[in-house]
């Protein structure tokens, strides 16, 4: 077969299409096109097969790229399948959100003066090409195992922890609070990023491979966690971080300044077809309002561009730091930038001005100071530089910290880090108790669905092993477990 690899030199990097923004802005689909197999094969023939391939380095997964854009390239898509599917439960939701501008694509080098190939994209394409075609199975395992493990989340790192899980045999059971598994993929992200199809089709995927889900089951209220270490031989703590930060000062408690995940889950349910009462009473719906988001994260990011589609008069959102600085991604941004979003770089909220509801926000200019410890430049406040900002609708997007699990959970002997996430040893991931094992953002902190992934994955393998040697009769404390 002729080569059809490093043709960058000859063929540019071209994304799918991209819906024009004011097409966008009118309705809540995903902004790509899905790649024409031909042009899929292009762009994965750009790719130069480098030796050491530091896509694949800066890959959480350690995806195998230079081989899945080699048989994309030659047409071998099920292969391509195969060999993207062995590193990654959730390729084509990674194709979709992950930052790749901060990890494969922005890594690659394929050469000086050339863009990157588009690894995000071709990546959820193979996917997206291998469910149409059936070759997306469900996990069947090759034997059935006796003992049984409890998963507590269905987000991406309980739903990767599952998948691997079962493949081995276990029986497996994950619980979540919600009514719907995918976590913050169903919830938090919104469908112009990831059409909740996508995560729903996963989660059938694994019920039909004989997982149970347990849906509307909280930790903490329906049992505790000793009640679910008594029920399996091991339990995986994967229930993400949802305690948002807050903003005091003058007039925080005004009426329409509400918190980031609210806003979303509600949008989110909407899009759904559930009753939401909230957003059918306006309360959480930006239609026709001033709207003022504050933060620079991805959430911050996707309320902005929520807000546009909802039918917002103007989207402000407000950061205390720069463009080159902020926390979300930079493709996020230009995203939102042509939708119509206005950023208000280097701003700091202080006050919230109105009688009952929220009228203005008054900021100050900020200053970035010399660099602390961490490397970061602080932000100083320059003196005088006070300014209005008109809102009818404020939305907090300021970040997350983990609950007191231990008190929630009614465990007080598990051990928390000073950030209040989960403890765990890393050889064996699991946490101070025996047989309990985390995974995800509840070790990690806020970080991406990929780490969490990775995290799942890491998390059932130690859990394997500590089975195992539970099933041999061996030692089960953390030691034996390695
Ligand atoms: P989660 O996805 O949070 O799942 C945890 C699950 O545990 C939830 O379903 C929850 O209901 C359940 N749970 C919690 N407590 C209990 C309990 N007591 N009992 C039972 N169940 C419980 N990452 C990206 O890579 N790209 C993005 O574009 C992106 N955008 C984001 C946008 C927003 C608005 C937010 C908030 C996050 C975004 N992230 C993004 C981050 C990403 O979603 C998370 O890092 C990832 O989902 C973490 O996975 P997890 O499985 O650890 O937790
Ligand atoms: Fe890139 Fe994310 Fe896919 Fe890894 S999982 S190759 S980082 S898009
Ligand atoms: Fe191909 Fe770029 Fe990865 Fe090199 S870094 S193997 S060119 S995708």
């Amino acid at each position: 077969m002729a080569n059809k690899m490093l043709s960058f030199v000859g063929v540019g990097q071209r994304m799918p299409d991209k819906r024009l923004p004011a097409e966008r802005r009118r309705d809540f689909r995903e902004i790509y096109a899905e790649f024409e197999p031909a042009r899929a094969a292009e762009q994965a023939g750009r790719c130069s097969q480098c030796g050491v391939p530091f896509c694949q380095v800066h890959c959480p997964l350690h995806n195998n790229i230079p081989d899945w854009l080699k048989l994309t390239a030659e047409g071998r898509l099920e292969e391509a399948y195969e060999v993207s599917s062995a590193t990654n439960n959730i390729p084509e939701i990674c194709g979709r959100i992950c930052p790749q501008d901060r990890l494969c694509e922005g890594n690659c080098v394929i050469e000086k003066g050339f863009e990157s190939v588009t690894i995000g994209s071709v990546e959820k394409y193979i996917t997206d090409t291998a469910f149409e075609r059936g070759w997306v199975k469900p996990p069947r395992p090759r034997r059935e195992l006796d003992q049984s493990v409890g998963i507590v989340g269905a987000g991406p790192a309980g739903m990767a922890a599952a998948e691997q899980l079962r493949r081995k045999g276990y029986k497996v059971t994950v619980y979540d609070r919600y009514d719907r598994a995918g976590g913050l993929m169903i919830y938090g992200i919104p469908n112009f990023k990831l059409e909740k199809d996508v995560v729903l089709r996963r989660s059938r995927l694994l019920a039909e491979g004989g997982i149970q889900f347990r849906q509307n089951f909280e930790l903490g209220r329906d049992a505790t966690l000793a009640d679910l270490r008594q029920r399996h031989d091991a339990v995986l703590i994967a229930t993400g971080v949802y305690k948002a930060r807050d903003i005091q000062g003058p007039g925080s408690g005004l009426g329409n300044i509400v918190q980031a995940m609210r806003y979303l889950v509600a949008s989110n349910r909407k899009g759904l077809g559930d009753e939401v009462p909230e957003f059918d009473s306006g309360a959480l719906n930006a239609e026709g309002k001033r709207v003022v988001v504050l933060g620079g994260g991805d959430t911050a990011m996707d309320c902005v561009r929520t807000a546009v589609r909802q039918g917002a008069v103007s989207v402000k959102c407000l950061y205390r730091r720069d463009r080159a600085n902020m926390p979300g991604s930079q493709r996020e941004v230009k995203h939102a930038e042509e939708e119509g979003v206005e950023f208000v770089w280097l701003s700091a909220p202080e006050a919230f001005l109105g009688d009952r509801e929220v009228q203005a926000v008054r900021a100050s200019r900020i200053h970035l100071g010399v660099p602390d410890a961490t490397g970061r430049q602080q932000p100083q406040v320059i003196e005088g530089s006070h300014f209005n900002v008109e809102a009818d609708l404020v939305i907090k997007a300021l970040g997350f910290d983990p609950d007191d699990l231990p008190t929630l959970f009614g465990a007080p002997e598990l051990e928390v880090t000073r950030w209040g996430t989960l403890s765990i040893d890393h050889r064996t991931l699991m946490t101070s108790l025996d047989g309990v094992f985390a995974a995800g953002d509840i070790v990690r902190g806020a970080s991406l669905v990929v780490w969490a992934v990775r995290d799942g994955r890491d998390a059932a393998e130690g859990m394997h092993r500590y089975l195992r040697a539970k099933a041999a009769g061996a030692g089960v404390t953390a030691q034996a477990a390695e």
